[in-house]
C-alpha cells in the first residue's frame, strides 16, 4: 500500500520514528514522513472559545464574537491549519480526492455518550461538483444527524476574503425535529467561525434551548 500524500510504500517503521522523534501523529495510509507534517492542537494550551492553537486565554477572534453580543461557540479542533494541512485540505475538497477521508477514519469521536453529532452540510452547488461531502466523508462513520440544510450562496468560502467570510449571511435551516440533548456541530475546517455560528443560530432561531458546541478537523 502508498502514501496518499507522497505515493512512497508505507513501509516505514512506527516504532522506530516514535523512539527518535516522540510522539508522532498516526494517519492511516499516510507515512510517517508526511504524517510528521501535521501539527495536532494540544488541548491544554488552546483557546477556551475556539480551540485555536497556542492561546491560553480568549483569543482576539473569540472577544470580537463576544462582543458581536453572538453566544460564545465552544470549538475543539483536532489540528493546526499548517501549510501542510492545507495542501491536504486542497488535494480532498479541491481536487475531490475522497480516499483522504480515510487518512482521519481512526480519530475517536468527539463529545460524551450521548451528544447528537450535527454534520454542517455542503451547499448543492458544492456537493453536485465534487460530488462528495466532505464532512460526511470525514466523519460519517461517528453515527451523525442530518439536522441542517444549506441554500447556496454566491460565491465559494474559499475564494472569500476574511471580512467577507464574516459577512456572508445565514443560509442555515434546520429540516428535522430538535433533540432534547447536547449538540456538537461538526465541520472540516474553522476558519472564521462565520459558518459554524450561523449553524448555532439556525438552531437557535428554530427553537433550541439546549447546549451547542462544536468540533473541526482543523482550525
Ligand atoms: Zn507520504
Ligand atoms: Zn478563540
Amino acid at each position: 500500500m502508498k502514501c496518499l500524500l507522497c505515493h512512497q510504500p508505507l513501509t516505514q517503521n512506527w516504532v522506530l520514528s516514535q523512539l527518535v522523534g516522540g510522539a508522532p501523529v498516526r494517519l492511516p495510509r499516510i507515512c510517517v514522513n508526511c504524517a510528521a507534517q501535521f501539527d495536532p492542537i494540544d488541548p491544554a494550551t488552546a483557546c477556551p472559545g475556539c480551540g485555536r492553537a497556542d492561546s491560553p486565554t480568549l483569543c482576539a477572534d473569540c472577544q470580537r464574537w463576544q462582543a458581536s453580543g453572538e453566544p460564545l461557540l465552544h470549538h475543539r479542533a483536532k489540528f493546526q491549519y499548517t501549510p501542510a494541512m492545507k495542501a491536504l485540505i486542497y488535494q480532498f475538497k479541491g481536487l475531490g480526492d475522497y480516499r483522504l477521508a480515510g487518512a482521519f477514519a481512526d480519530l475517536p469521536r468527539p463529545g460524551r455518550a450521548g451528544d447528537v453529532l450535527v454534520p454542517l452540510p455542503s451547499e448543492p452547488g458544492h456537493w453536485r461538483e465534487r460530488g462528495f461531502d466532505p464532512v460526511l466523508a470525514l466523519f460519517g462513520h461517528w453515527g451523525l444527524t442530518p439536522l441542517l440544510a444549506k441554500a447556496d450562496t454566491a460565491a465559494p468560502q474559499a475564494s472569500k476574503t476574511r471580512a467577507q467570510r464574516l459577512a456572508t449571511p445565514q443560509s442555515f435551516r434546520v429540516v428535522r425535529p430538535l433533540p432534547r440533548r447536547r449538540i456538537i456541530l461538526l465541520d472540516d475546517v474553522y476558519t472564521t467561525g462565520r459558518t459554524l455560528y450561523h449553524a448555532a443560530d439556525a438552531l437557535r432561531a428554530a427553537g433550541f434551548t439546549g447546549e451547542v458546541v462544536s468540533f473541526s478537523l482543523i482550525r
